[in-house]
């Protein structure tokens, strides 16, 4: 594959590119950190190609067990990527901010995805064919790079998931859940519903709102019908698992992390 992206050292000024260790509050949800990161002629390159999304709760970008024919490139809002079973059941087995890109299999050998891509939080994206992101990949090591990396940041999530599914408590689960969708919203308090919480833990509504409620007794979050406030946000960290922190350093940190 022949590359011939502008070097790094062109790279545009117009994003910050990381996150260092401390965490830093959220940069503002209205661009996509891959697209960002990209070099100014690699962006430009793209432009023609990119056509703005507004997406609803409960859309679904992409089937299971279907190609992928669209891909999303995330501005703002949250998209899980759900796994559906064959008793009717699903789960939420990552979230995609703007940090990430929705539908990479489009661009794979292997473009029969087994899961879901359906909206959590409304927002906004730019969506491509796979053909043209495909031609770009070819012009441009960057965007190669960064959509590389991402794909494994997003099989790195999916596995913390799977430990902390096996290992940390409920309440953890529901802090780190709440801890995650602010960073990509940054939007306080955010709408969402417990039933919607229920479909990233696989578990019912009575022991959401349990988890809720141990952590509205401590006086780390309030909630409403369909809304959730962090009322102490140190305090909420706090009460997370691990994998919280694990899970954002890694995709703000090292997502768009120069080589
Ligand atoms: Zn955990």
């Amino acid at each position: 594959m022949k590359h011939n992206d502008a070097p790094d050292a062109h790279a545009p000024a117009r994003s910050p590119n990381g996150r260092p260790s401390g965490l830093p509050s959220p940069t503002p949800a209205r661009e996509n950190r891959l697209l960002a990161a990209l070099s100014p002629l690699a962006y430009k390159r793209l432009l023609p190609h990119l056509k703005r999304k507004y997406f609803e709760t409960g859309e679904t970008l992409h089937e299971p067990y279907a190609p992928v024919e669209r891909i999303y490139f995330v501005l703002s809002g949250v998209v899980s990527l759900r796994l559906f079973t064959a008793n009717g059941g699903y789960i939420d087995i990552a979230l995609v901010g703007n940090e990430g890109v929705i539908g990479i299999a489009g661009i794979l050998l292997s473009n029969w995805p087994l899961f879901a891509a359906q909206v959590l939080i409304v927002g906004e994206a730019l969506e491509i064919s796979p053909q043209a992101l495909q031609s770009a990949l070819r012009r441009s090591r960057r965007l190669h790079d960064l959509l590389l990396n991402y794909t494994y940041l997003l099989s790195e999530q999916i596995g913390q998931g799977v430990a902390c599914l096996r290992y940390h408590s409920n309440e953890q689960r529901m802090a780190r859940h709440i801890l995650e969708i602010r960073e990509r919203v940054a939007a306080n308090p955010y709408h969402l519903t417990h039933a919607e919480i229920a479909t990233v833990f696989g578990r019912s509504r009575s022991l959401i709102t349990g988890g809720a409620k141990a952590l509205k007794s401590k006086g780390l979050i309030d909630y409403s019908p369909g809304e959730i406030k962090i009322t102490d946000l140190e305090g909420l960290k706090a009460a997370s698992c691990e994998c919280y922190e694990a899970i954002i350093q890694k995709i703000y940190s090292q997502a768009t992390f120069r080589s």
